[in-house]
């Protein structure tokens, strides 16, 4: 049987184990667990990573811990706008979605803007007129509402500054403590093809319809059979000038090196140039997975069909 393997990412940032009761602790592991099996599962049966990614991330964002899907943080008017996307390594198909309202996966979306559209990035009204019409499921903003968001968004709100995500305190912490609750998934089936998937309600207070580096192909996520997937975390706007994902798939390409040794440059060298705050996960088509971060800390697991297994927050 060819092996396979799975990775994913519940966002990074400034995730100190002070911070952290054991009863959140345990609920974000418990969360962690559950998408990674929902993921595994999928490859287990000889599912394709495209499917894996995407059930990872489904599960991740509909857990309300997470800033993505149902936990998505609050825009500057109150609303919730989230941005997703998809990108299968064998094809370099690829799906998007951002800015998108009242949708109960996005992650969903992108893959269907990937199988169903002649377009990989669609947004806003656009893109819930193509989920109506493809039977994407939508809620009201109910279903999308968190007391501890919430709370985040009432200490920014009259405020010009916008701010990453899972703080528990006011502006001024909110603004110096960069967390990022951002989720994504990589994987490896057992055919050797990879892919990735990245969902995020963006960040605290966020306006002018800004998009972050989620939904945007190269930047948030990418896939390509000959060197990686990747899905990131971390302040976007960097990450888009670096096009970060796609800078790791380069350096292997280019330059020869190995998934860890190209990760290790964006994270650790090139993205803390351009300050950018965050980190990384990603596999190659051998079943090598690289969990990185220039952050405190990462919300991470990893599985592979040989055994090895992974779940951490901190460093
Ligand atoms: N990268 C996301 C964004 O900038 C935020 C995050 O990773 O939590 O929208």
């Amino acid at each position: 049987m060819s092996s396979f393997s799975i990775a994913i990412h519940g966002g990074a940032g400034t995730l100190l184990k002070e911070d952290i009761s054991p009863e959140l602790e345990q609920a974000y592991t418990n969360a962690l667990n559950e998408a990674l099996e929902a993921g595994y599962k999928i490859l287990d049966q000889k599912g394709t990573a495209l499917d894996a990614v995407v059930a990872a991330t489904v599960s991740l964002e509909n857990n309300i811990l997470f800033n993505a899907g149902r936990g998505s943080v609050f825009t500057k008017k109150g609303l919730h706008e989230m941005d997703a996307s998809v990108m299968e390594g064998h094809t370099l198909g690829a799906g998007a979605v951002a800015g998108v309202k009242n949708i109960v996966n996005p992650v969903l979306l992108a893959k269907e803007v990937m199988l169903h559209s002649d377009h990989v990035f669609l947004c806003a009204e656009g893109a819930t007129e193509f989920a109506l019409k493809r039977g994407i499921a939508m809620a009201g903003d109910d279903y999308f509402f968190s007391e501890f968001r919430y709370n985040q968004w009432k200490a920014m709100r009259d405020n010009d500054g916008y701010a990453l995500d899972h703080s528990q305190q006011g502006v001024e912490q909110l603004m110096k403590d960069k967390k990022f609750g951002t989720v994504g998934a990589v994987a490896c089936d057992a055919f050797g093809n990879i892919a990735a998937a990245t969902s995020t309600g963006g960040m605290t207070n966020k306006k002018y319809g800004r998009i972050g580096d989620s939904p945007v192909i190269g930047a948030g996520t990418y896939a390509n059979n000959q060197t990686c997937a990747i899905s990131c975390t971390g302040h976007g706007e960097p990450f888009i000038k670096a096009v970060a994902a796609y800078d790791v798939s380069c350096r292997m390409q280019y330059k020869g090196l190995t998934l860890q040794e190209a990760m290790n440059e964006v994270v650790h060298e090139n993205l803390i140039k351009l300050e950018a705050e965050g980190g990384m996960i990603g596999v190659d088509a051998q079943n090598n997975i690289s969990m990185q971060f220039n952050s405190a800390g990462m919300y991470r697991a990893m599985k592979k069909s040989t055994g090895e297994y992974f779940t951490a927050i901190y460093k």
